[in-house]
């Protein structure tokens, strides 16, 4: 065994949503640093996608942009199929693509709730779709989908009923799917982040609210975009190959208190 090699992602084609922004776009460079060629999908081109590009092929590996809305099941194939045509066999996939806002739950309107759910639990299952029917023709894949911390705990003082449901809903989705194809090659697995410096978290309206978010972390302090690099790159990679329908919490010791 050559152990530095099983975090070797050369000669891998990844697809990561969310790449425009934030823990997706860190990831998605994390993955080329690796050796992977990554196409980086967002809904936006604006928010950030040609500079994730941008990076990658600064770090010497092919990228590119796509265009997509999660919440599209038919944009999911064709951003997978393209990716396929243009970069590769698709071994990896990253669901990076979220949204998170606030409202006590007894006011939250229909809308608020289903927009949400839809990006964040539907949009998630829709991009695993896509990605397995390209991986179990393979019989080879990893599919990492970012979930949180607050699909296990309800972060105090936040009133996120929908967002916390929606990431409970990740982790769980994630262990279904991975016992659906486990015989087939293809690992899914979830990362569960703390409180992560991101533009979610660090609009300058936030500022009283991060410093609450670093107090009441054990570590005391958020978590840097680079500190998701290596827990996505071990569940992409051949390191983790025993690993599938784990939920990986990266949170600075949140949850033990
Ligand atoms: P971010 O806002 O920086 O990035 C999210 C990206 O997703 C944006 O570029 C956005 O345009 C894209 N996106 C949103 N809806 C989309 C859609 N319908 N289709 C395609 N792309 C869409 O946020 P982030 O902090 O990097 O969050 C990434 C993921 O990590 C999210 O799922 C979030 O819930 C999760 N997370 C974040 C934190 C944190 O503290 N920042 C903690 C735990 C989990």
């Amino acid at each position: 065994l050559n152990a530095p090699k099983l975090f070797d992602l050369s000669g891998r084609v990844a697809f990561v949503t969310g790449a425009g922004s934030g823990i997706g776009q860190r990831i998605a460079l994390g993955l080329a640093q690796c050796g992977a060629d990554v196409a980086c999908l967002d809904r936006r081109t604006d928010t950030g996608l040609a500079d994730t590009v941008g990076m990658i092929e600064g770090a010497g590996r092919k990228a590119i942009a796509i265009s997509a809305d999660v919440t599209n099941r038919a944009s999911m194939d064709e951003a997978v199929a393209r990716t396929e045509k243009e970069l590769g066999a698709l071994g990896i996939a990253v669901n990076s693509a979220g949204i998170a806002n606030a409202n006590p739950a007894e006011e939250m309107s229909e809308e608020q709730y289903q927009t949400l759910m839809d990006i964040n639990m539907k949009g998630v299952f829709f991009s695993c779709q896509a990605e397995a029917n390209a991986m179990l023709k393979h019989g080879k894949g990893a599919i990492i989908n970012i979930a949180s911390m607050s699909g296990v705990i309800v972060n105090r003082g936040l009133s996120q009923v929908h967002y916390n449901a929606s990431k409970a809903g990740v982790i769980h989705m994630s262990k279904s799917m991975a016992m659906e194809w486990v015989d087939r090659g293809v690992r899914v697995n979830s990362i569960s982040p703390g409180y992560t410096a991101t533009p979610m978290n660090t609009r300058p309206e936030m500022v009283h609210q991060t410093r609450e978010f670093e107090a009441q972390t054990p570590m005391q302090r958020m978590a840097t975009v680079d500190e998701m690099v290596g827990p996505a790159v071990f569940l992409a990679s051949d390191a983790s190959s025993f690993c599938t329908g784990v939920d990986l919490l990266v949170d600075g010791g949140f949850c033990c208190w």
